[in-house]
């Protein structure tokens, strides 16, 4: 999508701090970070949230997940990290091409308000 911010992001227009990339999904670190560790792992496909997915993304959400969790390792976050999706403006979603968020590195609350 011509306007996305990730999109952008994955073609390279837009500088990130990259940690991972293949040909379906892309990391990089969080630019405004909650937490000593925080990265974002997003699919190359523009997907716009959790709301909108459709069977055919169940396997890149599954790769997503097991990419992100790599990361973490790398980190060395230990076995504490939090995996957050936003699906909403109500939900605090500021970017609407799905991403998820791996936050660590400090101790995390619950709920997380
Ligand atoms: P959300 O609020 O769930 O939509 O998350 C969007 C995230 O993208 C926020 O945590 C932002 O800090 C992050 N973000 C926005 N712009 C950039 C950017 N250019 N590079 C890296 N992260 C970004
Ligand atoms: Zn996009």
């Amino acid at each position: 999508m011509a306007d996305c911010l990730f999109c952008k992001i994955i073609k390279g227009d837009i500088p990130s701090d990259r940690l991972y990339e293949d040909d379906d999904v892309y990391a990089f670190r969080d630019i405004s970070p909650q937490a000593p560790v925080h990265f974002l792992v997003i699919p190359k496909k523009h997907i716009s949230g959790p709301a909108a997915l459709t069977e055919e993304d169940e396997k890149i959400i599954g790769k997503m997940m097991r990419v992100g969790a790599d990361i973490a390792k790398q980190e060395e976050v230990g076995d504490a990290f939090r995996v957050v999706f936003n699906n909403g403006a109500g939900a605090g979603q500021t970017v609407f091409h799905i991403h998820m968020h791996i936050l660590g590195g400090r101790s995390l609350s619950w709920p997380p308000g």
